[in-house]
Parts: C-alpha cells; sequence; structure tokens
C-alpha cells in the first residue's frame, strides 16, 4: 500500500495537471458503485459541472476540494491508480500500474472524471479496496483530525512525539509507528526503515525506549520520510508515482524487502524476516537492539 511519501508525490503531480479545472461529467462503472459514498448518483450529481480548488493530503488519504462544503476523501488502498490523460494524450499515472495502457477504456477504470478539453482522470482499482467519499467540510474536518502528527512537518517536536509515546506505553513499538491516529501516513516500508536507522526492534515495548533510542527514532522518522517525499516515494514491486516513473526511494532501502541480505550498515548481521503487528517486519539482528 501507498504510504506517505507515495501519496504526496501522487498528489502533487496529479495537483498540477487537474487544479482549476471543471468536471463536465463522471462516470462510475456498476462495480464500483458500492464503494461511492454517499451514493453514486448523489456523488455525480454534486461534482459534475464543479470546478477542483485543490487536492490535499492527510496521513494517506487524499482529498479533492471542489469547493465549499464539497470534498472528496478518496484511498488508494492496495491498487488503486489516478491516470490523468491531457488533451494532448500524455499520460500521468500515480499510485499502482495495471498492465494495460492506463488511460485507455479498460475493465480496471472505475471513475472517470471528464475534464472536457482540459483532460480526463481515470481512477484505476484492480482490486477494488479503494474508495470515494464526497462530504462537507465538518465532516472533512472531523475525518482529518483523527489523524496523527505528520512526521516529515514543522510540527512535528520531540515534545509532540515523546507526548503520543506516553499514551501507549505497552505497545510495541512497530504497531506505534503504524497506528495512524498516532503518527499519519507511516507504513510498512518507512516504519522498518526508521526502526533500523534508530537501532531499535520492532518488539521492543514502548516504555522501554531509553531516552537516546527517542530521540533518534524521532530524528529518523523526520529524516526518512522528508527524503522519501524527495526522492518521490518507493517502488518495490507495485507502485509508480504520478508520472508514472517508479519512486526513487528503492535504492536507499536497508531493511524492507532485503531480507537473507548482509547487512550495509555492520557487515555482520544478515537482515531477517518476522512478523509483528501483523506485518512482515526485517531487521537488522546485529544493529537493532
Ligand atoms: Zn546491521
Amino acid at each position: 500500500m501507498p504510504e506517505l511519501p507515495e501519496v504526496e508525490t501522487v498528489r502533487s503531480d496529479l495537483e498540477r495537471f487537474v487544479t482549476g479545472k471543471k468536471v463536465i461529467k463522471i462516470t462510475i462503472k456498476q462495480d464500483f458503485v458500492k464503494k461511492i459514498q454517499p451514493s453514486a448518483a448523489e456523488f455525480v450529481s454534486s461534482l459534475e459541472n464543479e470546478r477542483l480548488a485543490g487536492i490535499y493530503r492527510r496521513g494517506k488519504m487524499l482529498v479533492f476540494d471542489f469547493g465549499p462544503n464539497k470534498k472528496v476523501l478518496a484511498h488508494l488502498k492496495m491498487t488503486g491508480q489516478f491516470v490523468f490523460v491531457s488533451p494532448r494524450n500524455e499520460l500521468t499515472a500515480g499510485g499502482h500500474p495495471i498492465d494495460q495502457e492506463a488511460g485507455k477504456p479498460m475493465k480496471f477504470n472505475k471513475v472517470h472524471f471528464d475534464f472536457g478539453s482540459a483532460g480526463d482522470l481515470f481512477f484505476n482499482d484492480m482490486r477494488k479496496f479503494g474508495y470515494f467519499k464526497l462530504v462537507g467540510d465538518e465532516e472533512a474536518e472531523r475525518e482529518m483530525i483523527r489523524f496523527g502528527l505528520e512526521p516529515h512537518t514543522r510540527s512535528f517536536t520531540i515534545k509532540k512525539f515523546e507526548g503520543i509515546l506516553e499514551r501507549r506505553p505497552r505497545w510495541e513499538i512497530k504497531k506505534f509507528l503504524l497506528a495512524q491516529d498516532l503518527i499519519a501516513g507511516v507504513g510498512n516500508i518507512y516504519a522498518d526503515e526508521c526502526l533500523f536507522a534508530a537501532g531499535i526492534r520492532g518488539d521492543r515495548p514502548v516504555a522501554s525506549l531509553a531516552g537516546d533510542e527517542i530521540e533518534k527514532l524521532f530524528a529518523a522518522l523526520k529524516r526518512i520520510m522528508a527524503k522519501a517525499i524527495k526522492y518521490r516515494g518507493t517502488s518495490v514491486s507495485d507502485y509508480v508515482d504520478g508520472r508514472g516513473n517508479k519512486g526513487g526511494y528503492a535504492r536507499f532501502l536497508n531493511v524492507y524487502k532485503q531480507a537473507g541480505k548482509i547487512c550495509h550498515r555492520c557487515g555482520r548481521g544478515q537482515i531477517q524476516k518476522t512478523k509483528l503487528a501483523g506485518r512482515g517486519t526485517s531487521y537488522c539482528p546485529v544493529c537493532q537492539k
């Protein structure tokens, strides 16, 4: 699933193409109708002929702003992908690639936003875990405040980090990092990479972390998330950015999907894979304590 850096990359790419444009027509495939809230009919009638004012993001969720009281919350989930086709037929894809010409009519096109002469935005989803939810401003606000701190931002401070750590003393630190209501946008890739950078094993209880370990983990979250955004996310197998390219962060991975390899840092440990918080977890048994 795309994490904060990947979703942010998709957002910033799409924003450049569709902001300020008016949706002329919206078409929803029959097999995706139940993934549209409050209903496909209301979604279409409320948004047709509206102009897209901007695209925001909280955690892994995208918010399409169609003006006052018309916000669309969208989630890519496992296999969702946005594809923008410009009037000159240039393709811009973000999310998960699908082995077909993504902008062409095909069975994985689930939602089509027709921007008339300005181009077309398609939402493709092979496994149909993605969704769209049209909400008013108040509900959008309520949905947004459910998310925790955004780790790459200035408002993520060591004080706030310590504050949320104190709320979950008995949780395993890996589970803590994945909790979207505490820290927004960190998924399996960046949780494992941050724990490696901080030298901490994912099964440690939060309360067992020493002061210098908390500082290292805080610094790792800030640095790694910012760097991953800069490099347009990580492509391991299934993610492409808003330009249809693979994310550039994959070359910096130290543990995620590296099981069996010898650790770059210590040159001795063999990267292990185990299961924590229900997720595959990779770590170096030498570097991480
Ligand atoms: Zn190591």
